[in-house]
C-alpha cells in the first residue's frame, strides 16, 4: 500500500535550501550516510545485549558502498537496526536531531541564506538531496515483527512509503545522483571522501569488497604520529560537528590504572549547554568498542562543554548499561581528565591568547562554576579567569587577575569588583566614583555565576578581592572631609529613622565625589545583585540589607545638613527622601514610581516659585 505524506514544514524548507544549494563541501553527504549506517549498526549491537528476540544480522557489521554507473546511482547499506515502517515514517519525515533543529532554528532567524548554515550545522539525512535528485531506502527493521519498507522521495514536498523489498535487517539508501553530482560515480572519488571524513567509524565500509577506512582507534595511536587534519577530523566524527574544535589533548595513563582519552574543546558554545535534560558527556569505549555514548561520570558540570572519548577497560556497567557512579576507577580517571583538561586551558591561555579568549567567550561563564563546585582545584582554575574592568577596551577586552593585580595604585590593598546586570551601568555607577578619581581598576562582573564566584573567591596571591558595594571604605585620612562627616551624623540618623523599612541604616558616604546618595550593600549578607538573580530564578531567598550613602560634601546634602541642624525638618523632609529615590533611579530601580513622582512634582513646584 503507497502512502504519500507530506514532510514536515520545517523539513520542508530545509529541503527547498538542500535541494538548490551550491554548497561546495556537498561531498559531506557520504560522511552523514556512513555515520547513520554506523549509528544503526551500534544500537542493534545495544539493543543484542538486552534482548534476544530480535532478527540476526546476514553476516559481520558492515557499511557497504555500491556504485552503479549505468543508473547513475550510489549505495549505502548497512546490516543494522533498520526501520520499521512508522519510524521511516517518523525518522526520515520530520527533523529528528538536535542538530538538524538547530538549523531550522537559525535559518528562520537568518532568513534564507543557507549557505553558510548547512557548513555550520549539518543536515544529516537531507543532506543526500545535495547531491541526489531522488532518494530510495529500502529497510529491514531488526524487530522481529516487522515487514520490509521502501521509502523514496525528490526531495520537494512528499515522500512515499510502500512495502519494501529487503529479506535481511538493516537499511539500503540509493542516490540517484544529479548531472553535477557524477563526480561520486568515481569510485577514487568515494574512497578520498571517506578517508577524509569517515576514516575513524568503527565498522568496515566496503567498496567492491575492498575495506576503504582505517578504523584505527585515534586514542589507541601515539600522539606524536596523529595529524592535526587526523584530530580535526575525528573530533567533526564523533561531535557531530562542522567545524574544527579550537583545540584538543590527547593522553594516556598505564598504571595504577590503565586508560586512554581524546578531548577537545568545542568552537562553539551549544545553544542548549544550559538545559539540564540534554545528555552530555564523553564517548566510553572498552578495547575500542563503543559501550556508552553520553558517560556524564567523566567530567563535573563545569566542564560539560568537553567532548571526546575515553578508552577504559575497568570501567564497570551494571545492567541496564549504565555506568556506576562515583566508583574508585571513575574518579581516579574524572580526576585525570580534569587534570589534562585544565592544564591545556593554561597552555592555551600563555601560548595562544587569540584562542583562549575565543574559548573564554564561550564557555567562561561555565567554566567559573568550578570555582564554588571543585574547591580542590580552585587554585588551577584562577589564574584561568578572565575579567571585564574599568580599564580592558575594544583592543585588550579581557584581564586576569595577575595583571590585575601588577596594576594595583599606591595605597591599594585590595582587587576591587563591581556586579550587576549591565556593565554600562556598572561603568557609570556613583559606587565606583571614588575609585575614579583614585584611577583604581574595577572588576565588573555580569554573569550571574559571578556572585558564587566571588563567594568563593576571597583573595588573590595575597591580595584580598572586595565588592565596591559592600562595607564602610577604609578611612581617607583627610581631616576635612572627617569633619564633614562628622557633622553630617545627626542627619543620617535622622535621615535613618525616617527611612525605616526601606533600608536598614544611613550614613555619611567615603566613597562618592559628585552624586548626592548611593545604595550600598551591608556587611554580610546578601548582595542586591544575588537578591535580583534568585528572584529571576524564582528562588526564595533572604532580602538585601541595603544601606544609604549620603555625600556630605555635595551642596544638597550640606543644604540638609544645616536645615536639620537648624530644627527645620519639615522642609528638609521631601528633599530628603528623595535622597533614596535617587540612588535608586541611579540603580536602575524605582519600585515606588507614584511616590516618587509626587516627591519629584512637589520639589518642582518649590524650584518653580523660586524662579
Ligand atoms: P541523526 O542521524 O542525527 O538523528 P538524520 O537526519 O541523519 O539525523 O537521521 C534521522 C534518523 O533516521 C536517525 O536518527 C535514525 O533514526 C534514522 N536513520 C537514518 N539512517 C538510518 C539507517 N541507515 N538505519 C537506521 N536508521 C536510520
Amino acid at each position: 500500500m503507497t502512502d504519500t505524506l507530506p514532510f514536515q514544514a520545517e523539513v520542508q524548507q530545509l529541503l527547498e535550501l538542500v535541494v538548490h544549494s551550491l554548497y561546495s563541501d556537498r561531498e559531506i553527504f557520504l560522511r552523514e550516510l556512513v555515520s547513520n549506517a554506523s549509528d544503526a549498526l551500534d544500537r542493534a549491537r545495544f539493543a543484542a545485549l538486552q534482548r534476544n528476540d530480535l532478527r540476526a544480522a546476514d553476516g559481520e557489521p558492515a557499511i557497504t558502498l555500491k556504485v552503479d554507473k549505468e543508473k547513475g546511482t550510489i549505495t549505502v547499506s548497512d546490516n543494522g537496526i533498520g526501520l520499521t515502517r512508522e519510524q521511516a515514517i517518523e525518522h526520515l519525515g520530520t527533523i529528528a536531531r538536535s542538530g538538524t533543529k538547530a538549523f531550522a532554528k537559525a535559518l528562520k532567524e537568518r532568513g534564507t541564506s543557507a549557505e553558510g548554515l548547512i557548513g555550520q550545522f549539518g543536515v544529516g539525512f537531507y543532506a543526500s538531496f545535495m547531491v541526489a535528485h531522488r532518494v530510495e531506502v529500502q529497510t529491514l527493521s531488526a524487530e522481529p515483527d516487522a515487514e520490509p519498507v521502501y521509502w523514496a522521495s525528490e526531495g520537494t514536498g512528499t515522500f512515499s512509503v510502500d512495502a519494501g523489498t529487503r529479506t535481511t535487517r538493516g537499511t539500503d539508501v540509493v542516490l540517484h545522483l544529479k548531472s553535477e553530482a557524477v563526480e561520486y560515480l568515481d569510485e577514487d572519488r568515494l574512497r578520498e571522501v571517506v578517508a577524509r571524513h569517515s576514516d575513524f567509524v568503527q565498522y568496515g565500509v566496503f567498496l567492491n569488497d575492498e575495506r576503504i577506512n582505517k578504523s584505527t582507534a585515534l586514542w589507541a595511536r601515539n600522539p606524536q604520529e596523529v595529524s592535526k587534519e587526523d584530530y580535526q577530523e575525528f573530533y567533526k566524527h564523533i561531535a557531530g560537528d562542522y567545524q574544527d574544535p579550537l583545540a584538543w589533548t590527547h593522553f594516556r595513563s598505564e598504571a595504577p590504572l590503565e586508560f586512554s582519552a581524546v578531548l577537545f574543546f568545542p568552537p562553539k558554545r551549544p545553544f542548549d549547554l544550559d538545559q539540564p535534560d540534554v545528555k552530555r558527556g564523553l564517548r566510553l569505549y572498552q578495547q575500542r568498542v563503543m559501550v556508552l555514548e553520553h558517560a556524564e561520570a567523566f567530567l563535573p558540570r563545569y566542564l560539560r562543554f568537553a567532548r571526546g572519548v575515553v578508552d577504559a577497560p575497568e570501567v564497570s556497567l551494571n545492567m541496564s548499561r549504565e555506568i556506576l557512579q562515583n566508583t574508585p576507577v571513575i574518579n581516579a580517571i574524572r580526576k585525570q581528565i580534569v587534570k589534562r583538561l585544565l592544564r591545556r586551558l593554561k597552555e592555551i591561555g600563555r601560548e595562544d591568547p587569540a584562542t583562549y579568549r575565543t574559548f573564554w567567550e564561550n564557555f567562561g561563564a561555565t567554566l567559573k562554576e568550578g570555582i564554588a563546585e571543585d574547591s580542590d582545584n580552585k587554585d588551577v582554575l584562577t589564574p584561568l579567569l578572565r575579567f571585564r574592568t574599568t580599564e580592558t577596551t575594544d583592543e585588550e577586552p579581557w584581564r586576569d587577575l595577575a595583571t590585575i593585580k601588577a596594576n594595583l595604585k599606591e595605597g591599594q590593598d585590595a582587587i576591587w569588583y563591581i556586579t550587576g546586570q549591565d556593565l554600562e551601568r556598572m561603568r557609570t555607577s556613583p559606587q565606583l566614583e571614588r575609585f575614579r578619581k583614585k584611577g583604581w581598576e574595577v572588576i565588573l562582573l555580569s554573569d550571574p555565576v559571578d556572585e558564587w564566584v566571588v563567594m568563593n573567591l576571597t583573595e588573590f596571591d595575597g591580595t584580598p578581592l572586595k565588592s565596591v558595594a559592600r562595607g564602610d571604605l577604609e578611612d581617607e585620612n583627610d581631616p576635612i572631609a572627617e569633619e564633614a562627616r562628622k557633622q553630617a551624623e545627626p542627619f543620617t540618623t535622622w535621615l535613618g529613622g525616617l527611612l525605616t523599612g526601606s533600608v536598614s541604616s544611613v550614613r555619611p558616604s567615603k566613597r562618592l565625589t559628585d552624586s548626592p546618595a548611593v545604595l550600598v550593600d551591608s556587611d554580610w549578607g546578601v548582595s542586591a545583585n544575588l537578591e535580583r538573580i534568585l528572584r529571576a530564578a524564582r528562588q526564595e531567598g533572604p532580602k538585601a540589607q541595603r544601606i544609604l550613602e549620603v555625600n556630605p560634601e555635595h551642596p544638597l546634602v550640606k543644604k540638609l545638613v544645616a536645615l536639620h541642624h537648624d530644627g527645620k525638618t519639615e522642609a528638609a523632609e521631601p528633599l530628603a527622601r528623595l535622597l533614596l529615590d535617587y540612588a535608586k533611579i541611579a540603580e536602575g530601580q524605582v519600585d515606588d514610581a507614584a511616590g516618587f513622582s509626587k516627591r519629584l512634582s512637589a520639589l518642582m513646584e518649590q524650584a518653580g516659585q523660586g524662579l
